[in-house]
């Protein structure tokens, strides 16, 4: 059997150079090769007649060719290639450009097969650019070609052929599932479904293949889920708080009064708290809904009882502001809280971990500074994550485990269709804000063409010289940090000498180091940025009431799900707040995505949307939910197996629950080698 870890510039076609371009793909080992999967299919298998050609579609014709290749010079460095085929029904020219290549490529009387976009006019029929095989062979056309998700340097010709020739030199792979079943459920070989994904020989198949993939894909994910959650004590004996400790001191001395949706969780919460069973809670709520004051009393309710507490945020500015509100409400209590992030100086850090460790703080609020190995608790009894997303599930087992079987309450801004919520969190309980505080005002969104420009940097204005201030949000550009930074600049650059010089504009963006960033984000709160230029680093939660306008260019490479949670970054304060998202392209799905976000500002409705116009989308990658990346699986689409997996993945754990038997230990080394960390099971 070939080794399937060996470096793909192995590979025949690979070599140093294209090697490269995989890399840049995430493609690193023979392994890699084979499982990356097509986005999609083209079925160049069916011929047509010339004759029955029609305008605009993309056909494949098998002819024979009647000319010679004829060049066309155009102009210096453009030359027109034009080739004359024929077959029973009709003739045809087939047109490239700049293909000296092909100068010598066909030859008189010979048939081949091409395949490419048909321009019919009244008395000609052309095919542009066509893709090509000989009579005989089916390398382009004649089958149901793999597109790939690619890069401009690597043409999908040229990964095509490596991941064939991948596929030749594997043969045969070894099969990941147990037997019993691929037995019981009917399920494609990995062999076979790998081939077939790749290279289907027809669409059937093409079924059966990738539901056995995602089968696989969805049994390791719920199986290590549960796992995880096994392990991190859900159901165990925990602590119980006592029932002395009063959440209605604390919730009367809020600023407000609670909304219902607060109190109701608040009472699932003070449930799940006084049992003696340890609580494993998700907090789902929109933007703005107020989970922080949910924390808060939850927080009392421990320290009360006796039992320090951990607030887990993922970015320092976010951690100061969290630890603010805190104080503010809690140390007349004599509750103490303290900060811990990366920027504490030594000698405050030193002070803290030995306060920590005595006892003397009762909450503290950190990044993941919390998680290093020299924070100790005198008795941890309550871990809070807010903003959850940002940390993967095992960042959370190590905070966990710095205390004593705590009660755990996962903080989540980013509001998941409950159905989806009971399968992604298992046996995670759900609790959730649907109601925003009263007199919240809405936030006014628009959605324009760049021909509005100058009416959107008016109204700017406007709002600027009545004192408030800006956000303005660029798109991320996948591939590449610097160009992010670039799009940032270009604009900012723009901005601050052209379009907003009268006024203060700052930029902010990834490259820039934690403490510049953290500096610009406190200005801006202060108020001393009037605009302020970004990528999506402002995404995270920070409370700026005077900035009353987000402005998102390039509107239509976000997610919804991430306009929702930039657009909540205003309308936090008691100024009427507006969100202007500017959008290119008239493309049908991003109207009907501008659509939704000008309509409703509700987090869930928009969540279902996003799901069902982006199938998993942005919501469950890797960043979101510390859950790995499905490389096949889509949740919306197959929300129907992920069902019944679920299932399975219980039957399994109840069967075996430390995946200890024979017959499962191909799932137990699946689990291990996706989530590559030592997770005891
Ligand atoms: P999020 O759920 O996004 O974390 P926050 O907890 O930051 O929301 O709350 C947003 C704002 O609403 C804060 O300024 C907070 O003080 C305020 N707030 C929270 N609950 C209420 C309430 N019941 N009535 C009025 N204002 C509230
Ligand atoms: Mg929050």
């Amino acid at each position: 059997m070939v080794d399937l870890l060996k470096d793909a510039k192995y590979i025949k076609g690979v070599g140093p150079n294209r090697v490269k371009q995989l890399n840049k793909l995430g493609i690193y080992t023979l392994n890699d090769v084979i499982n990356y999967y097509p986005r999609g299919y083209e079925n160049r298998g069916i011929k047509k007649n010339i004759a029955d050609l029609t305008d605009g579609e993309e056909a494949l014709i098998e002819a024979k060719c009647v000319s010679k290749m004829q060049e066309i010079r155009i102009r210096k460095n453009m030359s027109i290639y034009k080739l004359i085929v024929r077959d029973d029904t009709a003739t045809c020219t087939l047109t490239w450009f700049n293909a000296f290549y092909l100068k010598n490529r066909f030859k008189v009387g010979e048939t081949y097969k091409f395949f490419g976009k048909v321009k019919r006019r009244i008395n000609q029929i052309e095919i542009m650019t066509p893709i090509f095989d000989s009579k005989d062979t089916n390398k382009n056309t004649g089958r149901i070609i793999p597109i790939y998700p690619s890069i401009l340097e690597l043409s999908q010709n040229n990964l095509r052929k490596i991941i064939e020739n991948a596929l030749i030199e594997v043969k045969e792979l070894p099969e990941t599932l147990p037997d019993y079943l691929i037995k019981e459920y009917k399920i494609m070989s990995k062999t076979e479904a790998t081939k077939q994904i790749h290279f289907p020989d027809n669409f059937q198949k093409y079924n059966e293949a990738r539901k056995r993939l995602v089968f696989e894909e969805l049994l390791i994910m719920q199986l290590a889920l549960l796992a995880f959650k096994n392990n991190y004590n859900n159901g165990k004996e925990g602590i119980e708080f006592s029932k002395e400790a009063k959440m209605s001191e604390i919730i009367n001395k809020l600023p407000f009064k609670l909304t219902n949706a607060q109190t109701r969780v608040l009472e699932e919460i003070d449930k799940d708290m006084e049992s003696n069973k340890s609580m494993n809670r998700l907090l789902q709520g929109d933007v703005g809904s107020g989970k922080t004051a949910v924390a808060m009393c939850a927080a009392y309710k421990a320290v009360r009882s006796g039992y320090q507490v951990a607030v887990m945020v993922p970015t320092a500015i976010l951690a100061k502001q969290h630890y603010e509100n805190f104080k503010k409400i809690l140390e007349p209590c004599n509750i103490k809280c303290e900060l811990l992030v990366s920027g504490t100086t030594k000698k405050q850090k030193e002070k803290i971990l030995e306060q920590l460790k005595n006892g003397e703080i009762n909450i503290i609020i950190g990044t993941h500074a919390l998680l290093q190995e020299n924070v100790e608790f005198c008795n941890l009894g309550l871990v809070i994550t807010d903003e959850q997303h940002r940390f993967g599930v095992r960042q959370r087992s190590i905070i966990n485990s710095k205390g004593k079987n705590p009660d755990i309450l996962v903080m989540s801004a980013t509001p998941i269709p409950r159905t989806l919520a009971l399968i992604l969190y298992g046996d995670l309980d759900i609790s959730i804000i649907d109601e925003l505080p009263p007199n919240r005002q809405k936030i006014d969104t628009f959605a324009v063409t760049p021909s509005k420009e100058e009416r959107v940097n008016n109204f700017i204005k406007q709002q600027l010289n009545e004192g408030r201030q800006a956000y303005i949000v660029c798109p991320l550009v996948e591939e590449s940090e610097t160009i992010n930074a670039k799009s940032v600049l270009e604009i900012a650059e723009k901005y601050k000498n052209e379009t907003f010089k009268e006024y203060r504009v700052e930029y902010i963006h990834g490259k820039l180091n934690k403490k510049d960033k953290d500096a610009i984000m406190e200005k801006f709160k202060n108020g001393e940025i009037d605009v302020l230029i970004s990528t999506t680093v402002i995404e995270v939660g920070v409370d700026v009431p005077n900035s009353t306008i987000m402005v998102i260019e390039n509107a239509e490479r976000f997610g919804l799900a991430t306009l929702h949670q930039l657009r909540g970054r205003v309308g936090r304060g008691k100024y009427k707040s507006y969100c202007i998202l500017k959008y290119k392209g008239n493309g049908e799905q991003t109207r009907e995505r501008m659509k939704i976000m000008v309509e409703t500002n509700d987090g869930f409705k928009i969540s279902e949307k996003d799901l069902e116009l982006r199938g998993s989308g942005e919501f469950f990658g890797t960043k979101q939910h510390g859950i790995p990346e499905f490389k096949i699986a889509n949740l919306f689409q197959d929300i129907e197996m992920l069902k019944s997996v679920q299932s399975l993945a219980i039957k399994i754990l109840n069967d075996d629950e430390n995946l200890e038997k024979e017959k499962n230990i191909k799932l137990k080394e699946q689990i291990k080698d996706k989530f590559n960390q030592k997770i005891e099971i």
